[in-house]
């Protein structure tokens, strides 16, 4: 047997592993380009296929926070270059999601630093691995919040990948399947995705009003979906930022009448323009007396702590509220808000390939795109603080030619 594993070792360089007669095995090599790893899938020694991932990496510009406490300044990062079923990517646009906020000031706890934000991107393909199906050269494509999941669980079975049981890769502030391999953003020029994470961005929307579809999108149209706005239903929209906006195109599109509850009076007229029926200023708290029961549905994207239960009392019986919005604290639930009329409280999390895929399609069908004001990537701390203060109509977009 050690001849037989000898054998097949020979001519490569550094091979460090021994393949067994069946299954896979890998070894790696060195040459001038790279370290790589070689997998063969044998069965009773022979080799059905053989397939050699290069380790080499690509040098790419981009934004990252060295801590929760500095700002976004340049950085250099290494993308693999493409294994087989990877996809190169330079990236055009990459949205500014309130996410990115939280997590490079480690709001949510567990940051990983350096950190390179971004996970509405929208890109070129410029190079494809010896077995992508899906891709070619010069197609336009997306990436969203997760690059990979593992699989294999009942939730990626169902095309539910965000929900992973064993964890979805996050496009930044995660590892690799490996565990050790951190993972960067859309604030850089380039990224490589396996191509089965990746989306088609239809012909006839805008690219830079295409990217916060990527996240602010889907996580407005999977809870509607999923939760069941029915034409007619009135939905009340909490908080107009990137993710409301949105939930009150699509509440729109859906058939809905669509409420938008905010904390800021000077946004009613943008409210009307973006679709809304109506719109109701929070500051005022007789507003949750007045409109007791009155909605259906309530979707709630607020960044920041607040009542449920003063939103939860505007709901009708049997209505649902589904909060989208991730605050850095808690905030107290009280247990009649939802028994008194049968209510019910749900979260809900971006969503998966196949849906965001389906959100986008509609989008293109239905004239949907972000609002957008687009920036230079040296803006991106400006646009932090002015996110903060409610001051963006109604995502900032990263336009990446500005980054050399
Ligand atoms: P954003 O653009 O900053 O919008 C948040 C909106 O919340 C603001 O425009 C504001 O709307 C309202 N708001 C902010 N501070 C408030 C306060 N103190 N009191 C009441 N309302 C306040 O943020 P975003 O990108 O839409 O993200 C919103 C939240 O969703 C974030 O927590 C983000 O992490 C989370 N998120 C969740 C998912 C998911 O899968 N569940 C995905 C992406 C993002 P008004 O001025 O109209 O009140
Ligand atoms: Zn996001």
């Amino acid at each position: 047997m050690r001849a037989f594993f000898t054998a097949i070792c020979i001519g490569l360089e550094g091979c460090d592993r021994m393949t067994p007669n069946t299954g896979l095995g890998n070894f790696e090599r060195k040459t001038k380009l790279g370290v790589h790893t070689q997998s063969e899938f044998r069965i009773e020694g022979v080799v059905m296929d053989t397939v050699v991932e290069s380790k080499a990496t690509l040098k790419t510009p981009a934004y990252a926070a060295k801590s929760a406490k500095s700002p976004l300044a340049p950085f250099t990062i290494e993308r693999r270059t493409p294994r087989p079923h990877d996809v190169l990517i330079d990236i055009l646009y990459c949205g500014v999601c309130h996410s990115d906020i939280h997590q490079a000031r480690d709001e949510w706890g567990g940051s990983i630093f350096p950190m390179v934000p971004g996970h509405e991107i929208i890109g070129k393909v410029v190079d494809v691995g010896t077995h992508v199906s899906k891709w070619k050269k010069g197609d336009i494509v997306g990436v969203g919040c997760f690059v990979d999941s593992d699989r294999t669980c009942d939730a990626c079975r169902a095309g539910e990948e965000q929900l992973c049981e064993g964890g979805m890769t996050l496009t930044y502030n995660g590892y690799e399947r490996d565990g050790k391999t951190p993972t960067y953003g859309g604030y850089s020029t380039r990224i490589t995705v396996d191509e089965n994470y990746m989306l088609r961005i239809p012909k006839g929307i805008p690219l830079e009003r295409a990217a916060p579809l990527l996240c602010a999108g889907i996580t407005t149209y999977s809870p509607l979906k999923h939760f069941g706005l029915k034409p007619g239903n009135k939905v009340a929209v909490v908080g107009l930022g990137g993710l409301g906006h949105m939930g009150v195109k699509f509440g729109h599109a859906l058939g809905a009448h669509v409420t938008v509850l905010s904390h800021s009076p000077g946004k009613r007229r943008d409210a009307l323009k973006l679709g809304a029926d109506d719109f109701i200023a929070t500051k005022d708290e007789d507003i949750f007396i007045e409109n007791a029961a009155r909605f259906d549905f309530i979707l709630d994207t607020v960044s920041a702590k607040h009542d449920y239960n003063a939103y939860l009392n505007l709901l009708h019986y049997d209505g649902i509220m589904v909060l989208v919005g991730v605050p850095e604290e808690p905030s107290p639930l009280s247990a009649p808000s939802l028994i008194m009329k049968r209510r019910t409280l749900a979260g809900s999390l971006i969503g998966g390939i196949r849906e965001t895929q389906e959100m986008l399609d509609f989008c293109a069908q239905h004239g949907v795109a972000a609002d957008v004001e687009v920036i230079s990537i040296d803006k991106i701390n400006e646009a932090y603080e002015r996110m903060l203060k409610g001051d963006v109509r109604y995502r900032f977009v990263i336009d990446l030619a500005s980054l050399k």
